[in-house]
């Protein structure tokens, strides 16, 4: 009875009977992969099978092929690890075993294959699909399937999702389960990290990733840690020397902490492993430290998914669903994957080609092609790193008349990332001899001109810091007449690029300083905006500052909200969050946390959608097991409607609701700006930080080579291209990229699926 009204004909007509399985090592985020793929296809009209225990399921058979409803997948957002269970099957890796495998796939009916899973897992998919004829085939002439189910299951569709903590396959700039695994590695070297301080200690921090060092570096970043080993790029020989020369610089500078991060399969250039212990004994033994090793081992394996995972799988999961409809026999199998922030399809047994080249270049020592068979930005963020952790790099000083004294200014409300960009932008600074200036407490302080140097030590640490260090708020210069201290100030603190980190206000900021550049010469400087709002409505950007760490915050809540609803029995809460005008945190946190609907300021709110919602919110309760009935939640951003409040809203549905639900409201309020900021943010933050100096010295190199007879950086700069947003992506200026996302918030909380009458 349900999925047929879904059905959509655009895609490639049949429905299909599809099977969906996870294999290899667990990552958070399969659960909600497989929440979309059985969900979304049955919206499709088609027929979905859990394979339980990976490939061992599929060769096996019987219990372990399960047809999938649409509530077997209830609450899996929340859920780590992957329900239907994986495992390593060794007969899979037989031709006798893919043949029993095919036998039950076809005993089964099934006909399409999705596989969430590792290379290994992936490369088992494609071998299967490309001996599929000779399966059949022998199956038939032993008499094991019949002549008809030989021609109606003469092919297999197989798509793949990349399911794996190691962020290890290429051909994907991310992978399902790494940012969580992330998030794991995060949490823990910030606790050591106080451990450390207090007794001045040296941790060395083994974390996962045989061939890969995304886990290692990204960590390194988002930690501030003082040195990462990963397996594409060796450390220089004697880097036993280097490590120490590092710890014991940071150490004069202040830090009385040194961490080091080291992917488990970090080598030396000549292919030696490093071991952890081995430079806790150099650390040690050299330098006289207090050294500890920590292993993370499986807590890396990271439990409830992100918000990241949980959306990255929520869409991809459809993404696979759909790239199954539209298979044809000749189209090689896909790989659902990610490219710029868009959702690729890409040839599959290519993309494990190209990872194992990734172990092949190493083991070559070719390291240069290990580095760039990664996703684009791997090499770019290695190069941040240590631009702006390691002091004393003179490579990377500027010639005296090139160097900038760039003021660095918070406006509007903090977001996370905001320290972590400042901290990239002064550090970078400082390894290039400019000189970094704290503008504190937004353009009020720059008007009573309390600004201060800042030097390397000054920042350290701030990586992990939420809110705002220099102080933040919402004055706007050129608003009030305040312009021409705003540029007295500039010209008294000899000011030669501006850097403003905020939301909308920010961007405000740099118009009006744009604008007021004809009648005030000291803003004809380089300027920048690094987008920081958790509403993600700064334009030139897919992704603001803040944004990811607010998701998080609201996604925890959201479970915990859940939680409670389910417990007390047929609740349904009203969730107010923030976004100001844009809908965006609504759309993703909805995804992310499977909320029944959302109410956002793009489509508005009126009486007849509120109706329609009781209908559907009864609909579903009607539906319930009475004595196991769930909580549910609407989110409500807080400006969708002066009328229709969270209060209101609430209130119609507790009215309307009758006996068969009550409602409660919940204003998350500022606990959405969180706490410590995400590792995405904080990443984020460090490339833009980082590209925000680049751009202030393009510009000023720029000006000195149109204007020859000069010697001094600052001169006359007032381009339009001199004052802009220094921003991710940002795929089309203006549209609202997440809005195309919109439709399966409603859609995978079955609207249309089950009706009040239905
Ligand atoms: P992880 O990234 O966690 O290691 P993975 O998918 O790479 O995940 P593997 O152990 O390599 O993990 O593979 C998982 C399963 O996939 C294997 O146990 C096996 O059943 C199947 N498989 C792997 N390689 C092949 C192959 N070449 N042919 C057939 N099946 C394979």
């Amino acid at each position: 009875k349900i999925g047929a009204r879904f059905r959509d004909h655009s895609l490639d007509g049949t429905p299909k009977r599809i099977g969906v399985l996870t294999s290899g090592g667990d990552a958070p985020g399969m659960n909600p992969a497989v929440r979309a793929v059985v969900r979304y296809g049955i919206s499709k009209g088609c027929e979905i099978f859990g394979i339980y225990e990976g490939y061992q399921g599929l060769v096996d058979g019987g219990k372990f092929i399960k047809k999938m409803d649409w509530k077997s997948v209830r609450g899996w957002l929340a859920v780590g690890g992957t329900s239907i269970g994986t495992a390593r099957c060794m007969p899979f890796k037989t031709r006798e075993g893919r043949l029993q495998a095919a036998c039950n796939l076809v005993k089964n009916g099934i006909d399409s294959l999705i596989v969430c899973g590792g290379d290994g897992s992936l490369t088992g998919a494609d071998v299967f699909r490309s001996e599929w004829s000779g399966l059949i085939e022998e199956l038939f002439k032993t008499e094991r399937i019949t002549k008809d189910e030989a021609t109606q299951y003469n092919h297999l569709t197989i798509v793949g999702l990349v399911g794996s903590i190691d962020n290890d396959m290429s051909s994907t700039d991310i992978t399902i389960g790494a940012v969580t695994s992330l998030h794991r590695i995060c949490e823990s070297v910030d606790s050591i990290g106080t451990t450390a301080s207090s007794h001045s200690r040296a941790f060395v921090v083994e974390v996962m990733g045989r061939h890969c060092g995304w886990l290692a570096l990204m960590a390194g970043i988002a930690t501030g840690a003082d040195f990462v080993f990963i397996p594409e790029r060796p450390p220089a020989d004697d880097w036993e020397t280097t490590i120490c020369n590092v710890a014991h610089r940071h150490r004069e500078l202040g830090k009385r902490k040194t961490v080091i991060i080291v992917a488990e399969g970090a080598i030396d250039s000549a292919l030696n492993p490093i071991k952890v212990d081995q430079i806790k004994d150099i650390l040690t033994e050299r330098l006289g430290l207090d050294t500890r090793v920590t292993t993370l081992g499986h807590t890396q394996r990271g439990g409830s998914p992100a918000a990241f995972d949980r959306i990255l799988a929520t869409v991809q999961g459809v993404a696979s669903v759909d790239a199954v409809l539209r298979s044809t026999p000749d189209m090689p199998s896909p790989m659902i994957g990610m490219s710029d922030n868009q959702v690729t399809c890409k040839p599959l047994m290519k993309a494990v080609e190209l990872t194992h080249e990734v172990a092949q270049a190493i083991g070559e020592k070719n390291f240069a092609r290990a580095m760039a068979l990664r996703d684009p930005q791997f090499a770019e963020e290695y190069d941040i790193y240590n631009s702006s952790t390691i002091l004393d790099d003179d490579s990377l000083e500027l010639p005296e008349h090139l160097r900038l004294r760039i003021g660095i200014v918070h406006v509007g409300a903090p977001a996370g990332g905001m320290n972590a960009a400042t901290r990239t932008a002064a550090r970078y600074a400082v390894n290039r001899g400019h000189t970094p200036i704290a503008i504190f407490n937004g353009f009020d302080g720059l008007i009573k001109g309390t600004l201060q140097d800042l030097t390397w030590s000054d920042v350290d640490g701030w990586t992990s810091r939420g809110g705002s260090e220099l102080g933040t708020n919402r004055h706007v210069p050129g608003e009030q007449l305040d312009m021409g201290m705003v540029a007295y100030q500039m010209q008294e603190f000899n000011l030669q690029g501006l850097l403003i980190i905020g939301g909308f206000e920010a961007y405000a900021c740099l118009m009006h300083l744009e604008k007021a550049r004809d009648k005030y010469p000291s803003l004809c400087i380089p300027m920048c905006v690094i987008p920081a709002t958790v509403s993600n409505n700064v334009p030139g950007t897919d992704y603001s500052l803040g944004t990811d760490t607010a998701l998080n915050a609201i996604v925890n809540s959201c479970d915990a909200i859940i939680q409670s609803a389910r417990s007390s029995r047929r609740r349904v809460f009203v969730v107010e969050v923030q976004g100001g005008r844009s809908g965006y945190l609504a759309v993703e946190a909805g995804l992310a946390s499977g909320a029944n609907t959302i109410y956002i300021p793009e489509e508005g709110l009126n009486l007849t959608r509120l109706q329609s919602d009781v209908h559907h919110l009864m609909a579903l309760y009607m539906d319930d097991d009475p004595d196991k009935s769930e909580g549910r939640i609407v989110l409500r951003n807080e400006t969708v409607s002066k009328t229709y409040t969270t209060d209101v809203i609430s209130s119609i549905f507790k009215e309307e609701g009758h006996a068969l639900f009550d409602s409660r409201t919940a204003v998350l309020g500022h606990i959405q700006q969180g706490n410590t900021p995400s590792p995405m943010d904080r990443i984020r933050a460090t490339r833009l930080g980082m590209h925000s100096i680049q751009f202030m010295e393009q510009q000023t190199q720029e000006i000195l080579t149109s204007h020859k007879n000069k010697t001094t950086p600052v001169e006359l700069c007032k381009t339009v291209g001199s004052a802009v947003v220094v921003g991710l992506n940002n795929r089309k200026p203006k549209d609202a990229w997440w809005y195309e996302r919109r439709p399966l918030v409603d859609l995978l909380a079955g609207r249309g699926l089950f009706s009040a009458g239905a």
